[in-house]
């Protein structure tokens, strides 16, 4: 397999507009990389170029330690999945599997015996000889899975490939490709928008916001310690509350304060915003809905950061709840356990977990803690 060196790669169309700003990753063998990102954020244009589908603009892209700029995408050894299949309808899908290797000459034993080793780890054994129309979704995509790897690629390029399929197929078809990808010890680069995908299938994930790099980490250390709002508020669901707040600055002491309330940061959050720069200055709280509770233990261990609201809105999302509310006029969400006695119109209590609680600098939008 193969390590991925990107290095201050740039992307700019014909027209002007510059897709991908110094992008710079190294990725290493058999790792299985997220890029995720909204709508138009430069992920399907990295990786195009990636493939060699799209010119870079300037940068290095490196394969096993060769650049390979400009390498022709066939002799680079990488196979893409797009999202749209593409299977050839009038063929089988032991020849949709098949037909790349043809096209290369490969001795038609070798075809075979490497089309039905693929169709064995995708499961597709029993479907060799049906067209794709006589297939599911989720099996049309086990095909297109089964083309890229009879050509057993150095890198697996794949373009959003679950779009396509319904939320069942797709959560099952995630599983697929997470087994996939340790049974064939594959590098992988993924582009999908959907945060969960990304949190459930990549050792690492790229962020991405107009064509820069947010942040690469674990999809832990992106939930724990976001580096900042974006990466923050696009990273969990539902989404991670934003609350601004006033910051004040006492020896050692800083307190927050939200409206009537004052939440006083423990030591350990409070060292990063001692030096006294935030002093009177407004902030960004940032709390998942999660570490929001309104609990009696909750309530009695988080003292300091308890607000006195009104149930907006309610929805049973079965063993867990969702409580909308605002504070200090901005609407918030809590997920809290189904024995709440909270409904719709009740005026509740609800205690924000400190130690859990992000701290924003609201210009830069960078964490300060
Ligand atoms: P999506 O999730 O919608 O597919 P993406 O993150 O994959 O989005 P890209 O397809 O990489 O985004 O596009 C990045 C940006 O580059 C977008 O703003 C898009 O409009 C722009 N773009 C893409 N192709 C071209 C082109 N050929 N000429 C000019 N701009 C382009």
């Amino acid at each position: 397999m193969a390590s991925l060196s990107l290095k201050n790669i740039c992307k700019k169309y014909p027209n002007g507009f510059e897709a991908v700003k110094d992008f710079n990753l190294e990725i290493e063998d058999k790792e299985f990389i997220i890029f995720v990102g909204p709508s138009g954020c430069g992920k399907s244009t990295t990786l195009r170029m990636v493939a060699g589908l799209e010119e870079i603009s300037s940068g290095e892209l490196s394969i096993d330690g060769r650049i390979v700029n400009d390498v022709e995408p066939k002799d680079r050894d990488i196979a893409m999945v797009f999202q749209n299949y593409a299977l050839y309808p009038h063929m089988t899908v032991f020849d949709n599997m098949a037909f790349g290797l043809k096209l290369r000459k490969v001795p038609k034993e070798e075809i075979k015996q490497k089309v039905e080793e693929a169709a064995r780890i995708l499961d597709l054994e029993k479907l060799l000889d049906r067209k794709p129309k006589a297939l599911s979704g989720g099996q049309r995509q086990r095909v297109a899975m089964g083309r890229a790897i009879v050509r057993e690629p150095k890198v697996f390029l794949m373009d959003e490939p679950l779009s396509n399929l319904d939320a069942k197929l797709r959560v099952q078809m995630r599983a697929e490709i997470a087994s996939l990808h340790q049974r064939l010890g594959a590098t992988i680069i993924y582009v999908t928008h959907d945060q969960t995908e990304a949190m459930t299938l990549g050792t690492r994930i790229v962020v991405l916001k107009d064509g820069i790099i947010m942040q690469v980490d674990s999809p832990q250390k992106l939930y724990n310690e976001p580096n900042n709002l974006f990466v923050a508020g696009f990273i969990g669901s539902p989404q991670m509350n934003f609350l601004d707040a006033v910051c004040k600055i006492e020896g050692d002491k800083v307190s927050l304060k939200v409206g009537e309330n004052s939440i006083v940061l423990p030591p350990a959050k409070a060292k990063k915003l001692i030096d006294g720069r935030y002093n009177g200055k407004t902030v960004v709280i940032g709390i998942r809905p999660e570490d929001v509770d309104d609990s009696q233990a909750a309530l009695e261990a988080h003292k300091d950061s308890v607000f006195n609201t009104k149930v907006t809105g309610y929805e049973l999302l079965g063993s867990e709840v969702l409580l909308y509310y605002t504070i200090n006029g901005t609407s918030m969400t809590a997920k809290v356990s189904s024995s709440t006695s909270a409904r719709l119109g009740d005026s509740i209590k609800l205690a924000m977990d400190i130690n859990a609680m992000h701290v924003f600098d609201k210009e830069t939008e960078l964490t300060i803690t």
